[in-house]
């Protein structure tokens, strides 16, 4: 299986920040694992267009459900896969806490993602709140098979385990509490797909940074990383890619 190292800009970066995902290519013209970094959307044609002949891969952070038609400020699978995306992140625990979307949302979503040929990163992840009360996996469970598109498969499909209480915080599981819910994860999708499951990526997120990607990597079913604030800087985010 190819690792994948994803970067998410969130709502970062203008036209001067693309410099970065040069910088990025030229200092990782072939990289061992798969490198993807998702800017907002208003980037991602210029993006595209600008890695066109590299190893990075460029995709989008959000999509709407419906192919097309009148949804203003709405974005579809279609235009993504047009502007030059090959993957789009759904389900970020931002959109789900921001817009309030649900498990069933995010896989009509990714169910448009795949229809329109992109692979979908479905993110999951409980809150501290929920961690505390002893239902992490439950929920991690429930999301995830909320969530999966139909006819989700190691091809088109990338799981992100994010806990919420680990984006942007500078705060991360131990890497005891990393494995067993990837472990957790990995058997939940060999239950939903069968053999396939085993194929399909598995990737941590939640200030992943330098100076601890190599030992998340480390982690049986940590098949890559879903990575914010790092993702920013191209030697930041080189670095990580290294690790991996
Ligand atoms: P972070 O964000 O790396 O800044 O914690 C991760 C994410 O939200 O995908």
């Amino acid at each position: 299986m190819q690792k994948l190292a994803a970067g998410n800009w969130k709502m970062n970066g203008s036209g001067a920040a693309l410099q970065e995902l040069l910088a990025l290519v030229e200092a990782h013209p072939a990289p061992a694992c798969e490198m993807l970094i998702c800017p907002p959307a208003t980037l991602i044609a210029s993006a595209a267009g600008m890695t066109a002949r590299g190893p990075l891969k460029i995709g989008g952070q959000d999509c709407h459900a419906k192919a097309s038609g009148a949804h203003t400020g709405d974005i579809s699978a279609a235009m993504l896969k047009d502007a030059g995306a090959t993957y789009v992140i759904l389900g970020h625990s931002e959109r789900r806490t921001d817009h309030g979307e649900t498990s069933d949302q995010v896989k009509a979503k990714a169910e448009a993602a795949l229809a329109a040929g992109l692979t979908a990163v479905v993110c999951i992840g409980e809150t501290e709140g929920q961690r505390d009360a002893g239902t992490t996996l439950s929920v991690c469970g429930a999301q995830l098979h909320g969530s999966l598109p139909q006819g989700a498969s190691a091809a088109n499909t990338v799981v992100a385990y994010e806990p919420v209480w680990a984006i942007g915080t500078g705060r991360t599981p131990t890497i005891a509490q990393i494995a067993e819910v990837h472990a957790f994860l990995r058997a939940e999708l060999v239950k939903a797909l069968g053999e396939d499951g085993q194929g399909v990526r598995i990737l941590y997120g939640g200030s992943v940074k330098p100076s601890n990607a190599a030992e998340i990597f480390a982690v049986p079913h940590v098949d890559g990383a879903l990575v914010g604030g790092a993702s920013l800087k191209a030697s930041d985010f080189g670095a990580i890619v290294a690790a991996l």
